[in-house]
């Protein structure tokens, strides 16, 4: 059986650049909300469209983003789950569908969020990931894996990031909590380089699994 694993951090920290190595090495599913729901961003629910959420940096209500995670999670066997669960009560909706292996929490302070998201390009065809510094490709705005073409999301600019982290701290910071009361949560020094992060989060699955 391939392992259940959750990836918890702020917006910024690092959860989608580690979670697509984690597939590659653990052959499990890469399980993103955000992703899911940039997919189906026009899609009218009874509570509007998710884009009308996602572009104020608002969460997008829990029943629409329940669903997405429990049809994801009954297809996947093993799985990496990024960006859910994001509010308490999504956690207990969380624990009742499935059993995580692993809990991973990527810990990087606030005041380098900003510059993160805000630098953040993402390849359209792939979902790769890059920072304009941190993180450049080879050929500026050409994704490396692909050759596909880097763009920056609709809600990666400043004022829209600074609401996501309040969004953040305020509903998220009590997951984090919960899980760390619980004595699940393996806590990562997500300030360290890409490479740097990616050893402490092998250690920690191969140490919980
Ligand atoms: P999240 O999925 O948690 O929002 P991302 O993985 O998308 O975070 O990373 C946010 C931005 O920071 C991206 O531009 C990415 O290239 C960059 N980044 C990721 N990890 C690091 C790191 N360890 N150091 C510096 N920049 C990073
Ligand atoms: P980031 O990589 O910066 O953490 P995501 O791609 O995970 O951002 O999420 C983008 C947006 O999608 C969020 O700001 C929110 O509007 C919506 N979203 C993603 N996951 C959830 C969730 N679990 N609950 C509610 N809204 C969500
Ligand atoms: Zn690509």
């Amino acid at each position: 059986m391939d392992p259940n694993i959750l990836i918890l951090g702020a917006p910024g920290a690092g959860k989608g650049t580690q979670s697509r190595r984690i597939t590659e090495k653990y052959d499990v599913e890469h399980v993103t909300t955000g992703d899911a729901l940039r997919a189906n961003k026009h899609m009218e629910t009874e509570h509007g469209t998710p884009a009308s959420y996602m572009n104020e940096g608002e969460l997008v209500p829990d029943p629409v983003v329940n669903e997405i995670v429990k049809a994801a999670l009954e297809d996947a066997d093993g799985y990496v789950l990024d960006g859910y669960p994001r509010n308490l009560s999504q956690a207990e909706y969380l624990a009742d569908i499935t059993d995580l292996d692993a809990v991973l929490y990527l810990d990087v302070d606030k005041s380098v969020l900003v510059d993160r998201l805000t630098g953040r390009r993402v390849c359209d065809e792939c979902g790769a990931n890059y920072h304009v510094d941190f993180n450049q490709p080879e050929e500026s705005g050409v994704c490396d894996e692909c050759g596909g073409e880097l763009v920056q999301r609709e809600d990666d600019t400043e004022e829209t990031v600074r609401e996501r982290i309040r969004v953040y701290e305020e509903n998220t910071q009590p997951v984090i909590d919960f899980y760390d009361d619980e004595g699940e949560l393996v806590r990562i020094d997500g300030e360290q380089t890409p490479d740097e992060v990616w050893d402490d989060v092998q250690d920690a699955i191969e140490s919980s699994v």
